[in-house]
This record gives structure tokens, C-alpha cells and sequence, in this order.
């Protein structure tokens, strides 16, 4: 499961912010467009924070919804996925926001 080894990662990387200290709350920033399913990550998040100073933590996702701008009409809009055309049918463009998976805030105890 590609959401695991990717909650291993986030997992370590917070262990070495505050090391030693216990975390209170994760924050997540994931785009709509990121490729991750939450329910997944938050299944993997109780399994990735077993005996880590993370357990029992909250996990906190914030949902990011997909914005693209035209390259042709330079028109920015949410969209649902990479394969929608623009409104003036053009399919040149660019993601603006919605492919994150970052960590955004950490909260200790
Ligand atoms: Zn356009």
C-alpha cells in the first residue's frame, strides 16, 4: 500500500522536528489530485505511530481541492482531475494546487 511507506516517511520525519518530545496533533495538507486515499492514510497513521512518540496522536487531514490554470485562456478553475479540457477546450494545463502531501502544522504535547 503506497499510503504505508508514505506515513513511514511522514512518521520519520516528525520524529526527527521534535525529537523526544510527545506529538499533541499532525496536521496534513493532501490534494484532491494527490494520488492518496485519506482513509487509507489515517489507517496507516494508527499502524505507522504504534510505539513512536507520535501514538495516540490526532491526525488532522486538510483536504486541498484541485485548482488548474488554462495555458491557452489563462482561465483558473477547481477540477476534479488531469483529463477535464478547459471551458474554451483546450487541455494544455497546469496544476496550480492539489497534488500536496505536506506536512503543514505538528503540535506537541
Ligand atoms: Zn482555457
Amino acid at each position: 500500500m503506497h499510503e504505508l511507506s508514505l506515513m513511514e516517511n511522514m512518521v520519520e520525519a516528525v520524529e526527527q522536528r521534535i525529537f523526544g518530545q510527545r506529538v499533541a496533533l499532525v496536521r496534513l495538507e493532501i490534494g484532491t489530485l494527490a494520488g492518496v486515499a485519506t482513509d487509507a492514510l489515517r489507517f496507516a497513521f494508527e499502524v505507522c505511530t504504534q510505539k513512536t512518540v507520535l501514538e495516540g496522536a490526532t491526525l488532522d487531514i486538510v483536504e486541498i481541492h484541485a485548482r488548474a490554470r488554462c495555458r491557452a485562456c489563462d482561465l483558473e478553475e477547481p477540477v476534479a482531475g488531469f483529463a477535464a479540457p478547459c471551458v474554451c477546450g483546450c487541455f494544455d494545463r497546469e496544476l496550480v494546487c492539489g497534488d500536496e502531501i505536506r506536512i503543514k502544522e505538528i503540535e506537541v504535547a
